[in-house]
C-alpha cells in the first residue's frame, strides 16, 4: 500500500464515521471499468448500486454537468430555473404523464410519496392515512422510510417506529388484502425487489393491487428507485406490467450519479401537495436537472435499452450455464439488465472471490448475487465477467 493511500485511510479512520463496511479506495471510472488507489482495474457489475446506469463518466452527461457548472449551479427554488421543466417533461413523457416534484435521493423521494398519501387519505376520511408495504421491501434509511422498509433488522436500535405502517407478503395478493382496513391510504411497493433478493413481482400481483386499489379508493405508490431509469430493459420497469401507479418514486440512475430524485404524481393528484406544503433546498437544482436531461437524451437517442435487453439475454444464457454446472445455484431471475442468482450461502465468498479477480459484483438478501451492470456494456465484457465468475464459482 503506497504512503498517500495509508494516509487517507488513516484521515478517513479518524474522521469519517465508520457506517459502512468497505475496504477498497476507489479513484477513477470510465464506462464499465473502475480504477482503485493502487491501480487495479476492475469491471463493474455494480455501477454504484444501479446508479451509474450508462456507465462511469459517460462523455454526454460529463460535457452537460461541465456547461451547467459554468453557467448556474443553483439558484433555490425560491425561483424557477430552465432545467426542471425541461427534465419533467422527459419524466412525464416517458412514463405517465404526471407531475414532479424534484428530490436528491430515494429515501427522499419516498418521504414525499408517503406524505402525499397521508395527505390525500387525511382529506377522504377521518384517520385514513396507513401505508400497506411490503415483507422484504427496502425504501431508505430515514425515519419513515425505514417505519415503511419491511426488513425489520434496519430499525434495530432506532425505536419507536413511526407508526402508520402495514406490512404485507410481497406476490400474495391475498396477504394484501387482508391488510386493508378504513384507515389505508395506500400501497407501496417495488415492481421488482431489489434489496430484497431481486424479486420481480409477478404480473398478477401489480394487475391484482391496481384492483385493490380501485375498488378500496387507495393509492398505489411505486417505487422505482433502484429500477428505473432504463435498469429493467425499458424505462420504469412498471411498464412490463402495463399497471400504471397513482404516483412513483425514482432515484438512483436519474442524474447517472449526481444527486437527483424525483416523485411523480398522476395529474388527478397534483392539487394534494400545494404551495408551502412540501419543500427541497437541493431539490432540482439546475446542474442536477442538466445531468437528468442529458441522462434521458442518451436512453433516447444511443440504443441505450435495446442493447440493455440484448444483454441481458447474453448475462441470463451464460448464468444458466453456469447454473448447470454447480448444483448451489438455485435460481436465476431477471428483468433487463437487473440479475439475481441465488448461490446460498456461498454469496459473500463469491463476491470476495470476484473481487479479487477485478469483478465487482453485489449481493441482495441472504443468498442472493445481485449484477446490474452498465446498460451500456458490449459483449466482450459480459463474457469477460462471467469468466472470471466462473473462477470464484469453482
Ligand atoms: C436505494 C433505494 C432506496 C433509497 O435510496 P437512497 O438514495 O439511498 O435514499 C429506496 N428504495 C429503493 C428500492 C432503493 O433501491
Amino acid at each position: 500500500m503506497n504512503s498517500e493511500l495509508q494516509r487517507l485511510l488513516a484521515m478517513q479512520n479518524d474522521h469519517v464515521l465508520n457506517t459502512y463496511t468497505r475496504d477498497t479506495m476507489m479513484v477513477r471510472g470510465q464506462g464499465s471499468y473502475l480504477w482503485d488507489a493502487e491501480g487495479r482495474r476492475y469491471l463493474d457489475f455494480t455501477m454504484g448500486i444501479s446508479v451509474c446506469n450508462l456507465g462511469h463518466c459517460h462523455p454526454r452527461v460529463t460535457a452537460a454537468l461541465c456547461a451547467q457548472a459554468g453557467t448556474l449551479v443553483h439558484a433555490s427554488n425560491l425561483f424557477y430555473n430552465d432545467k426542471q421543466p425541461q427534465l419533467a417533461k422527459l419524466i412525464a413523457d416517458h412514463s405517465f404523464g404526471g407531475k414532479v416534484f424534484f428530490a436528491n435521493s430515494g429515501a427522499e423521494a419516498n418521504e414525499g410519496l408517503i406524505k402525499l398519501a397521508r395527505r390525500w387519505g387525511n382529506t377522504q376520511s377521518d384517520g385514513k392515512n396507513n401505508i400497506i408495504a411490503m415483507e422484504n421491501s427496502f425504501h431508505g434509511r430515514t425515519l419513515a422510510t425505514l417505519a415503511a422498509t419491511g426488513r425489520s433488522k434496519y430499525r434495530v436500535g432506532f425505536q419507536p417506529d413511526m407508526p402508520g405502517f402495514d406490512f404485507a407478503t410481497y406476490n400474495d395478493l391475498d396477504s394484501v388484502k387482508a391488510k386493508i382496513t378504513p384507515r389505508t391510504a395506500a400501497i407501496l411497493v417495488e415492481p421488482v425487489l431489489g434489496e430484497g433478493g431481486v424479486v420481480p413481482a409477478t404480473p398478477q400481483f401489480l394487475t391484482g393491487l391496481r384492483q385493490l386499489c380501485d375498488q378500496n379508493n387507495l393509492l398505489l405508490l411505486f417505487d422505482e428507485v433502484q429500477t428505473g431509469m432504463g435498469r429493467t430493459g425499458k424505462f420504469f420497469a412498471h411498464q412490463h406490467f402495463g399497471v400504471i401507479p397513482d404516483a412513483m418514486s425514482m432515484a438512483k440512475a436519474l442524474g447517472n450519479g449526481i444527486p437527483l430524485a424525483a416523485f411523480e404524481v398522476q395529474q388527478r393528484l397534483a392539487d394534494v401537495l400545494t404551495p408551502g406544503t412540501h419543500a427541497s433546498t437541493f431539490g432540482g437544482t439546475p446542474l442536477a436537472c442538466a445531468a437528468g436531461i442529458a441522462v434521458f437524451e442518451t436512453l433516447e437517442q444511443e440504443n441505450v435499452l435495446a442493447n440493455a435487453n440484448a444483454m441481458g439475454e447474453l448475462f441470463e444464457q451464460e448464468l444458466t450455464a453456469l447454473k448447470a454446472k454447480h448444483s448451489y445455484v438455485t435460481d436465476i431471475r431477471r428483468l433487463g439488465l437487473m440479475l439475481g442468482v441465488d448461490v446460498g450461502e456461498k454469496v459473500k465468498a463469491i463476491q470476495e472471490g470476484c473481487r479479487k479477480r477485478g469483478l465487482l459484483v453485489l449481493t441482495a438478501g441472504e443468498q442472493t448475487l445481485r449484477l446490474m451492470p452498465a446498460l451500456t456494456i458490449n459483449r466482450e465484457q459480459v463474457l469477460e465477467g462471467i469468466a472470471i465468475l466462473a473462477e470464484a464459482m469453482a
